[in-house]
């Protein structure tokens, strides 16, 4: 049977990784609730994402802007129509200024840009990254995660010298990687995406290296955390699609059950925002390039745009997995996304103090959780479902041989582990440095 978006809801509120906001007065339509389980989810991919581009690289750093914010600030986004199609709210007390929730998170960058490049000292090419709530008015909410009127989102504005848009001193490490790419010519011929390198993209002059580059490294992460590479493609935008200040967009779509749809926009957006924010306040934002000791104001090569909502719903999709053998929905999430790492289970009642006894030291480490309900076989199911990746069962021979069984939850294979071991093993596999059958084979 084929997986529906409705399927995903349904199980995404039984299972306590979404509601529907405020279901007890009969739901308010384009907002959601993350539960226990998605909450832990939704932080594990917000961290991934953190983890990879801001705190691992030296060239990004971060920032936590407001929400609301000067409605200056959106000044520009009147030329788009979108401005009167913001939510409104009024700071102070009544009949004083009119401002707005953001409709997105990269204007915040823009308008701390100065105060970033002076304070953290960087040098182009550099980036700001943010991850926060963004606002939308105008949608129609659909596709349950998919489309919402609250949503997160994690942008990077990514600066360079304007002559340099194509000095890109990593491509080398992307030029070679394949990618499925439906260019605009494939579009405008009623054409399939084609597998393409990142350098053939390059080569056709239909990304910069730069804006190239930040697609591959999003690409990856994707893939790295799980995306099967038939889900996912790039798609160029029309020339007739891209805002006034763009001069390339790409798109990463996922393949939905409904269909191809994007979960991150990435766009050249050149000069156009610190320029259009010179001219409103009246505040210099060049840059000194001190080689050429010239003043300049840096160009946007890459903004890589992604909703946070987006990239949780593509996880869940991927990894949901009807498993007929077993009976039961297996999640197979990356064990670095899983909410809960590890299931401790008590073989039988009697031996629940033992099995509390090796939760209580697991759960300093790892998110976990201590199940005594049930047949095993039943919680063993219940931890398919919520994704745990590995359940630790404490057995009689535990009080002799001070050991346990690790369940590996996608091939359902067991291994036994010394407790005095348990932690570097699990810290192993839960970071994928660790395979479960190096794991098996170590201790045959
Ligand atoms: P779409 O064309 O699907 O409406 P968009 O082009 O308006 O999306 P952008 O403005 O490029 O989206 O926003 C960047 C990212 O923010 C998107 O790729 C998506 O992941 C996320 N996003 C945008 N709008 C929504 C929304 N209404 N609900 C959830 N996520 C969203």
């Amino acid at each position: 049977m084929v997986l529906t978006i409705e399927d995903v809801s349904v199980f995404c509120k039984k299972k306590g990784f979404v509601y529907p906001n405020s279901e007890i007065y009969g739901s308010f339509s384009g907002f959601f609730d993350y539960g226990p389980l998605g909450v832990e989810l939704k932080n594990n991919i917000k961290n991934e994402f953190w983890k990879r581009f801001v705190q691992q690289r030296e060239d990004v750093v971060g920032i936590d802007g407001a929400i609301i914010t000067h409605p200056m600030v959106w000044k520009e986004m009147r030329n788009e129509g979108k401005f009167n199609l913001m939510f409104t709210t009024q700071v102070g007390s009544i009949g004083s200024n009119i401002s707005y929730l953001r409709p997105e998170t990269a204007q915040l960058i823009f308008t701390d840009y100065k105060l970033v490049q002076e304070t953290a000292r960087k040098k182009l090419p550099f980036g700001i990254a943010q991850i926060g709530k963004a606002f939308r008015n105008e949608i129609s909410p659909r596709d349950f995660l998919f489309r919402s009127r609250e949503f997160e989102q994690f942008e990077i504005e990514f600066f360079v010298h304007p002559n340099k848009v194509n000095d890109c001193p990593y491509i080398n490490e992307v030029e070679s990687m394949k990618v499925n790419v439906i260019t605009g010519e494939n579009q405008k011929n009623g054409k399939e995406h084609t597998e393409m390198t990142i350098k053939q993209i390059i080569d056709k002059k239909i990304a910069s290296a730069w804006h190239a580059y930040w697609l591959a490294e999003y690409y990856k992460f994707f893939i790295d955390l799980g995306i099967k590479k038939e889900n996912l493609r790039l798609r160029e935008h029309l020339k007739n699609e891209l805002a006034h200040y763009a001069s390339a967009c790409f798109d990463i779509e996922y393949k939905f059950p409904f269909g191809w749809k994007e979960i991150h926009g990435n766009a050249d957006r050149q000069q156009f925002d610190l320029s259009q924010h010179m001219k409103f306040s009246k505040t210099s934002l060049e840059y000194f390039d001190e080689e050429t000791k010239e003043k300049v104001v840096p160009y946007v090569a890459s903004e890589p745009s992604q909703g946070i909502d987006r990239a949780f719903l593509a996880f869940l999709i991927e990894a949901y997995n009807d498993d007929k053998e077993r009976g039961n929905i297996v999640l197979k999430l990356d064990p670095r996304l899983a909410p809960v790492k590890v299931g401790v289970f008590s073989l039988v009642n009697k031996l629940n103090d033992k099995a509390k006894e090796v939760f209580d030291f697991l759960r300093k480490e790892f998110n976990c959780v201590f199940d005594k309900s049930g047949s095993i076989g039943r919680r063993y199911a219940r931890a398919d479902e919520q994704g745990i990746p590995y359940c630790v069962t404490i057995d009689f021979d535990s009080l002799e041989d001070k050991a346990v069984t690790v369940r590996d939850r996608n091939s359902t294979k067991q291994v036994r582990v010394k407790i005095n071991d348990l932690i570097n093993v699990l810290s192993g596999l839960l970071s994928c440095k660790v395979k479960f059958e190096e794991v098996l084979k170590l201790v045959r």
